[in-house]
């Protein structure tokens, strides 16, 4: 079978790869919609994880079941499936303490595109079938869909890590598809003032229609200055970090009142130490914490997040910017995420 892959640090081209392999408890999928990340951007062009060679790139999509292992209870060969990014070993200790994601050691529960082929192939591998896939839901849009394999997770852990309660005033860094998320999921948590901070017109745009109240353009000042000046002084009660680098977390910090909490979901390509001002950490005894993750994965998430998509509550269709046909269409799609133009959000390939 074909698939787009990452070769080796800096390069991309398609491949031969074999069938996938289905254990017992497996699913093998073939990709009705995927979508590019940035993160395959860090990978490939960064080498943010190290040397991969002739991997299949690619962890957001929904496809359909062509095959399934013998002890695969609640899926059957057409279903038409949800694919999270993130595919933990649901039996692993880790998931048995609360972090799935980090089933089989740090991150480890992020397979695709990172330690197995991802699903810009033909075909490709879902472990733990049963705990891993959701059903694609009839009123639900394919391509719509492929956003609750990554952003819709990603951009609410965002606010679930900075645990954002009603009335809070928040901060959102980087409103790409994940921090446009997050502005959404922040309002869903009832936050009052909403600054979102980033320059690409058609996120600015979008943010404002996901409930951003002001926003904060930071190639044309000092984030700090800004949000200090909208909040007289004061700052804000939580921030979520989804764009920026090692050093947004000084703004970060400086921004955020004692008490208040960072969630970190941006992944940090390059760099070997984040920064902490010591001053601004309240000399190490601020109450501010810095909490960064993986986004959860698994099936009961995907399909509680696709249940707020059927209610209304959620419209992911605003990311979707830029739409392609064919599967021949992948390395466009990706050099789109790489490159970023003004009027990108997320690309979106329909096979
Ligand atoms: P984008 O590149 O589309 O968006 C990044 C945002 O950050 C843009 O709004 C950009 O502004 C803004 N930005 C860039 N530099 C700065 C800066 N110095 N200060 C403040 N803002 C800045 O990324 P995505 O939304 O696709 O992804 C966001 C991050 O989330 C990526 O690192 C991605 O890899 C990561 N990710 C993490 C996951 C997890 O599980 N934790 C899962 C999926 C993704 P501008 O408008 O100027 O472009
Ligand atoms: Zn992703």
């Amino acid at each position: 079978m074909k698939g787009f892959a990452m070769l080796g640090i800096g390069k991309t081209g398609w491949i031969d790869k074999d069938y996938p392999q289905c254990g017992p408890l497996d699913a093998i999928v073939k990709p009705i919609a995927v979508s590019p990340c940035t993160s395959d951007v860090h990978t490939v062009w960064e080498g943010a994880i190290g040397e991969r060679s002739d991997m299949i790139l690619g962890h957001e999509g929904v496809g359909e079941v062509v095959e399934v292992g013998s002890l695969v209870k609640d899926f059957k060969v057409g279903d038409k499936v949800i694919v999270p990014a993130i595919t933990p070993d649901w039996n692993a200790l880790e998931s048995q303490s609360g972090y799935s994601m980090h089933s089989g050691g740090m991150l480890a529960g992020w397979k695709f595109s990172n330690f197995k082929d991802g699903v810009f192939g033909e075909y490709f591998h879902v472990n733990d079938a049963d705990g891993n896939l959701a059903i694609l839901p009839d009123n639900i849009n394919p391509a719509d869909a492929v956003m609750l394999s990554d952003m819709v997770p990603t951009g609410f852990h965002g606010v679930e890590l900075a645990d954002i309660q009603f009335g809070d005033n928040v901060c959102v860094i980087g409103i790409g598809p994940v921090g446009l998320m997050a502005v959404a999921g922040a309002a869903l948590r009832g936050a009052s003032n909403l600054y979102a901070v980033g320059s690409r017109p058609k996120c600015v745009e979008i943010a404002k229609e996901y409930g951003a109240t002001d926003i904060i353009n930071y190639r044309e000042g000092d984030i700090v200055e800004q949000i200090m000046e909208k909040t007289h002084g004061k700052g804000v009660d939580k921030v979520v970090v989804a764009g920026g680098n090692v050093d947004t977390f000084i703004q970060a910090i400086t921004i955020l009142k004692p008490g208040g909490r960072i969630g970190n979901v941006n992944y940090l390509g390059s760099g070997d130490y984040i920064k902490i001002p010591r001053a601004e950490w309240g000399c190490g005894m601020g109450h501010k914490i810095i909490a960064g993750g993986l986004m959860p994965g698994g099936r009961l998430r995907m399909e509680k997040l696709a249940t707020l998509m059927q209610t209304g509550r959620l419209d992911t269709s605003k990311l979707l910017t830029h739409k392609f046909n064919g599967f021949d269409k992948m390395e466009e799609a990706l050099l789109l995420m790489k490159n970023k133009p003004k009027d990108l959000i997320k690309p979106i390939v329909m096979i």
